[in-house]
């Protein structure tokens, strides 16, 4: 799904990659085991899947409480492919529910069968035992192995009835193939409960004894199994509840290349979160309350609406039927087929099957009682729907969704496969938006749009859509096998929904917004806590994790460097073409798109791009280059740019980086750039004598961040001062970001980062506007959350010298450019919230005006915060702006009030807006994260807010899960702004405290490295603050 739309950055951490890059090839050992009939097989399945790119996890998650001895042993028994043999200290974490197997059971009866089996497994624990006895000692771990463990067979959980279940791991085998499901649904929208049969016909791989795959939350009543053209025959499903899977066993083996069918009936409640088959309600325009159902099935929720096989690779087909009542309509992937009426006097609406096959996460349906438009596009009907009173609403995403279809047909050069795409706005839903398969699901403030609306709300509909179009082939058509490379769907559709709204609708100014994710993903990965674009991923938790910043954004950063260091601007999109045809319907991992786009580029400068690009996805963080110019030399020597290295993390991590530069004699037109490739730790490249300066990372294209020197600084500096012109305002906000996050690491003083902004006051760009007012005041609230008055003051006028000009000179009127208006907002909420008298003055005219219209007078969408902020203020302007809040049914605007309301100063009202938000009447619970969000920025509600997720963390992961989007933001929101020991080890108190409800997440980690900068950039930069500001 789309999380990222909202400008919500988002976290990360833990995870610190061996030294080891492959795995050894050794798992053969397991094979042998399936000699013995009388131990549950140990076929080829019980390898523990490790995707081939990604590398070994020592220190992983979820190990905190094993000591050294069994983490080194641990470790080594991974290398030795034998994790599947003794899983005692990995299962420590999910402990309860695992009962332990004693292994030799089965031995208990010595029958003559038993025996040579029992003697035949004592030869192979000795020869294994001897094998590991006499390697080169435990050369694998970092200390050495002081303790070995006689391996075992795999330790199996007990099924619900008590039954052994016959599976120990968390990936399904692969000796069963799913090929396509026929689903029906029969939800009761009055009882909030729904049954369904599901019939999976499948085929054999290799031979097996059982059938293993999810389900969750479903009570399955009745089981039949049929093999080949045998008869059904009733079987019993086990169920291992902890790891969401049911399986049936069989006592004749499966052979490979039989067919079979298994009918599952069962039923279940509709979901009350926002995952799996869950139930919506809004209000109509009478106020009575309408219900319906959807689905959000990524990443592992399509097994909470039927039984299947529930992994991105297992892709299949799906005929889909769901009843209704006759008020109701339905959607789902494909074009309906047929209704027919059934005697309970439901309709039964069939959908086709569909002609592709593909993952269950993509699987989709709606019951609602919703109305569309639609258009054609070449031989695709495209429509939107919405609550009917919200039908006005849809036409901008209509017209935006039918223009980017021709696009993304014509750029690919594979016509979007399926005859209809719908695109509907549900009423509660957490993400941004998801890209089912012809039945992209959307929040509504990111589908629907106002007559009245402004550009920049425009901005955030086009981009949504943009981006879930772009999965209907990044994703969709090509998948990523596992979650590891979940970067190859999210990277890919966040580059490309960028990339197509720069040519399908220049209007929109999309590059700023992609500049700016480019600086923030930079950020996120700055942390130790960070981790590699394709990383091992096993646990649901961690799956969810996968959703961040580094998935996304850098994913996408790496592709806009990739894609600007190859010459001429075809060669990228030939390879994508090639990548997208060669594994067209089948899935993926990272070495395959490298290799796809290393085959197309046949330049002269030929340039190996999977050599070049797998330094950027299997290692996490990016370097920092530094500049040293002597004359007519440049050194330039990388390393990586890490804000906390503490001894334990010293990496010797090189990139591979296509390092560009200008200079004074050439900095403008694009042909200026020169490229240089910087593989090793040092190199050194000649320029003319006589240049002034040199700029790298033309337009922040490159994944880096540059450190000129002090003299290399100065000259820019001196540059930018005479002339703020002679370097484009993507390169202004390059030095800007890169100097404070240069002071962030501590390799420049505070004093630096001031002596570049004194160029600000020639600036009126929105890139290095906005980057320097957002970093300004990121330490502003520093300064204020620790009351150092003094300084805080200080702080505001040195904000005000800068900006207080171009503050002033902004309009409050309609503003037509999307760059103007990104650019106003940030002054003027910058102003505001600094309390400058006309700002608050304006801002307060307009909200009266607003009022006093009774809602025909509008504020300008890009305003509207900034009025409605400080409209939140006053007493009784609060009340009246939540009287409107509770009335108006545009989003956008909604969602402003919203942050308006939580900006309060008054604690009883945060305290209350908190509470309001988690119960969700007046103010949807998927709102929450962002009420959180606002009321954390102020100083009356920081601590109110970290106290609130302390006493409601149960309810919070009730609704949103460990390691999702949400909680990720929810844990940065309240945690970014401490700077104190104090604080530090109430975050880390709390999160320990939590186990497995969160405690391993890798937003917790990151919260802390946080805490621990903000403490020692406060702890270097405090002192002198006297003479600096
Ligand atoms: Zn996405």
């Amino acid at each position: 799904p789309d999380c990222f739309n909202n400008r919500a950055n988002l976290p990360r951490n833990m995870i610190e990659n061996s030294m080891f890059e492959e795995e050894p090839d050794v798992v053969d050992l397991a094979k042998d085991s399936t000699a013995f009939p009388t131990f549950p097989a140990l076929d080829p399945d019980e390898v523990v899947y490790e995707p081939r790119s990604s590398r070994l996890l020592v220190r992983g998650l979820g190990e905190n409480e094993m000591d050294e001895d069994e983490e080194d042993c641990e470790s080594s028994a991974r290398l030795l492919g034998m994790s599947f043999m003794n899983r005692s200290s990995a299962h420590r974490s999910t402990s309860s529910p695992y009962t332990r197997q004693s292994p030799p059971r089965s031995c208990s009866r010595p029958s003559a069968r038993t025996l040579v089996v029992c003697v035949l497994f004592l030869v192979i624990v000795v020869s294994m035992t001897m094998v590991l006895y006499f390697l080169p000692e435990c050369t694998f771990t970092k200390s050495g192995c002081r303790k070995q463990t006689t391996p075992a067979e795999p330790v199996y959980p007990i099924s619900t009835n008590g039954e052994m279940f016959p599976w120990a791991q968390l990936r399904l085998p692969q000796s069963i193939q799913p090929l396509s499901y026929e689903l029906t649904l029969n939800p009761d929208l009055d009882k909030m409960t729904f049954t369904g049969t599901t019939v999976i016909t499948m085929t054999v791989r290799h031979d097996t004894k059982r059938i293993v795959l999810h389900s969750a939350n479903l009570n399955i009543t009745k089981a039949t199994f049929k093999l080949g053209d045998g008869k059904a025959t009733d079987v019993t499903v086990l169920e291992y509840k902890p790891r969401q899977q049911i399986a049936v066993k069989f006592s004749e083996e499966l052979k490979a290349g039989q067919q079979c069918v298994l009918t599952l009936n069962y039923s279940a409640n509709l979901s009350h979160t926002y995952d799996g088959f869950y139930n919506s309600s809004y209000s109509d325009k009478d106020g009575n309350k309408r219900v319906l159902a959807a689905t959000q099935f990524e990443p592992l929720s399509a097994r909470k609406a039927f039984p299947c096989f529930d992994e991105p690779s297992f892709k299949a087909t799906f005929q889909i039927k769901i009843s209704r009542k006759p008020d109701y309509m339905t959607l789902s992937n494909m074009p309906k087929a047929k209704t027919t009426s059934l005697p309970s006097g439901l309709q039964l609406d069939e959908f086709e099957k569909t002609s592709v096959k593909m993952s269950t996460y993509l699987v989709a349906f709606v019951v609602a009682n919703f109305t569309p438009i639609s258009k054609n596009v070449s031989e695709t009907l495209v429509s939107v729907y919405s609550v009917p009173e919200k039908k006005e609403h849809t036409e901008y995403a209509l017209d935006t969704a039918c223009k980017l279809l021709e696009f993304y047909n014509s750029f690919f050069e594979i016509v979007y496969p399926l005859k209809k795409l719908d695109l509907v706005a549900i009423p509660d839903f957490l993400a941004g938006a998801m890209e089912n398969w012809g039945l992209i699901t959307f929040r509504e403030t990111s589908l629907l749009v106002g007559k009245q609306s402004s550009l920049l709300e425009k901005q955030v509909v086009a981009s949504v859509i943009a981006h879930e179009l772009a999965h209907q082939w990044f994703g969709n058509l090509v998948t990523m096998s596992w979650w590891n490379d979940l970067w190859l769907n999210e990277g890919f559709a966040t580059y490309m929904q960028y990339m197509s709204l720069q040519t399908v609708l220049p209007k929109l100014d999309i590059g700023n917004l992609f500049l700016d994710v480019r600086f923030r993903a930079l950020e996120k990965d700055a942390l130790n806590s960070s981790h590699a674009v394709s990383t091992e991923v096993n646990t649901p938790e961690q799956v969810e994790e996968m959703f961040d910043s580094v998935s996304y954004e850098k994913g996408a950063s790496i592709l806009l460097m990739l894609n600007a260091s190859l010459p001429g601007d075809q060669q990228f999109r030939k390879g994508i073409i090639q990548y997208l045809n060669q594994f067209s319907g089948l899935n993926t991992d990272t070495d395959n798109l490298w290799n796809s786009l290393t085959q197309v580029d046949v330049s002269t400068q030929h340039q190996n791009v999977s050599e070049m690009m797998s330094s950027w996805t299997s290692q996490k963080g990016f370097p920092l280059v530094t500049v040293d110019r002597k004359g007519d030399q440049v050194t330039l020597t990388q390393e990586h740019f890490l804000l906390t290295s503490d001894n334990a993390t010293h990496t010797s991590s090189l990139w591979h980086i296509p390092v560009t530069y200008i200079n004074d004699t050439c900095s403008l037109a694009p042909d200026c750039k020169q490229v240089f490739t910087l593989k090793t730790k040092s190199e050194t490249l000649k320029v003319p004598q006589s240049i002034k300066w040199l700029k790298l990372n033309h337009g922040n294209t490159g994944f880096y961040i540059v450190h000129y020197g002090d003299d290399g600084w100065a000259a820019l500096i001196d540059a930018l001062i005479n002339n703020v012109n002679v370097l484009t305002p993507e390169d202004r906000a390059s030095l800007i970001h890169n100097m404070f996050a240069l002071s962030r690491l501590g390799r420049v003083s505070f004093r630096q980062v001031l002596s570049l902004l004194n160029y600000m006051t020639n600036e009126t760009e929105t890139p290095p506007v906005t980057e320097a007012l957002l970093q300004l005041n990121n330490i502003y609230r520093l300064l204020d959350k620790r009351q150092e008055t003094d300084f805080v003051s200080r702080m505001k006028v040195r904000i005000l010298s800068y900006f207080g000009s171009l503050m002033r000179n902004q309009t409050w009127d309609e503003e037509i450019s999307v760059s103007k208006q990104e650019l106003r907002s940030a002054l003027l909420e910058t102003a505001c919230n600094l309390n400058v008298d006309s700002c608050i003055r304006q801002a307060k005219a307009l909200f009266k005006k607003y009022v006093e219209s009774n809602g025909t007078a509008h504020i300008p969408g890009d305003l509207q915060r900034v009025v409605f902020t400080v409209a939140a203020q006053s007493e009784e302007s609060w009340s009246t702006l939540l009287e409107k809040y509770s009335k108006v049914s545009y989003d956008a605007e909604k969602r402003k009030m919203l942050q308006g309301l939580a900006s309060t100063q008054d604690t009883r009202r945060i305290a209350w807006i908190l509470k309001e938000g988690l119960q969700g009447n007046i103010i949807q619970t998927q709102e929450l994260p962002l009420v959180i969000n606002t009321v954390s920025s102020s100083f009356s509600g920081y601590l109110f807010a970290w106290d609130f997720i302390q006493e409601n963390w149960n309810q919070l992961i009730e609704k949103f899960p460990v390691g999702s989007f949400s909680i990720q933001k929810i844990i940065k929101s309240t945690t970014s702004q401490f700077s104190t020991q104090a604080h530090l080890n109430q975050v880390q108190g709390f999160f320990s405290s939590l186990k497995e409800r969160g405690s391993q997440m890798r937003s917790v980690q990151e919260a802390l490295e946080t805490i621990r900068l903000n403490q020692r950039w406060m702890d270097r930069n405090l002192p002198s603050f006297n003479e600096w500001l």
